[in-house]
């Protein structure tokens, strides 16, 4: 009755069951995963019924992916990860070195696994740590870009002070901006089409000219940016299954 494994789309996902404080139950599609949260308080025969219904959920949200258009990044020995300005190539190997290590020459990241280390993790345990230490890689690669766009963004349309911008690891939004003007993008957005990309650099700057989502707010994204919406849909039908 709980599947570990669906496949939609002609992709494998996997499901992952975890058992929620709340009263509801939920459900979120996170990269290739299938995440289920059934609510402690469900009785079985609500919790079959659930994950039947999150489920379907999960297959109608999936169908609705652009196919193509979201190149994913392949965290492993001989795997490539594409950006807007860059094509990472991966080499993982096996040293007798006791910590793991990693570098970036021009577009080459090469990451070094301990033997010992890596000999006790499964093959998925080896992908997160060689994931980890790549994206950290990429994201400190990539900060230069990120500025340059937002730079760019902003001396076009806004010319407002910005203290900082960073890239942020963050799986539950896309960007965000202090009011102390600190703005963050999500490391994610790497790996979605360019407008997308500098359509969320849009969306935080122009919270500093309207701290809200009021209809002010929208028409300085508009002004700086008149197809925002196509961005909109796209993160909305595509957004979860980045990076
Ligand atoms: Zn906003």
């Amino acid at each position: 009755m709980f599947p570990k494994y669906i496949e939609l789309n002609g992709e494998k996902f996997e499901v992952v069951y975890e058992r929620a404080k709340a009263r509801t139950s939920s459900v979120r599609i996170s990269g290739d995963k299938v995440v289920i949260k059934l609510s402690r308080f469900a009785r079985d025969f609500d919790q079959d019924r659930m994950v039947v219904k999150f489920l379907k959920w999960a297959g109608k949200r999936i169908s609705k992916v652009e196919k193509g258009l979201v190149l994913k990044p392949e965290y492993n020995d001989g795997g490539k990860v594409f950006t807007h300005n860059k094509v990472y190539d991966i080499v993982v190997k096996i040293t007798d070195r006791k910590n793991n290590a990693a570098r970036l020459k021009d577009s080459v990241i090469e990451i070094f696994l301990g033997r010992v280390f890596s000999e006790k993790l499964s093959e998925k345990g080896r992908g997160v740590v060689v994931k980890k230490l790549a994206e950290d890689l990429i994201l400190k690669d990539q900060v230069a870009y990120l500025n340059e766009v937002t730079d760019e963004l902003n001396q076009m349309h806004f010319q407002e002070k910005v203290n900082s911008c960073k890239f942020k690891k963050t799986r539950s939004r896309f960007g965000s901006m202090s009011k102390k003007r600190n703005m963050n993008i999500s490391f994610r957005l790497l790996f979605a089409p360019r407008e997308v990309f500098r359509y969320v650099c849009v969306h935080e700057l122009s919270h500093l000219k309207e701290f809200n989502h009021s209809k002010r707010f929208w028409a300085v994204v508009e002004g700086a940016m008149p197809e925002y919406k196509e961005a909109e849909k796209w993160l909305r039908n595509n957004g979860f299954m980045l990076g």
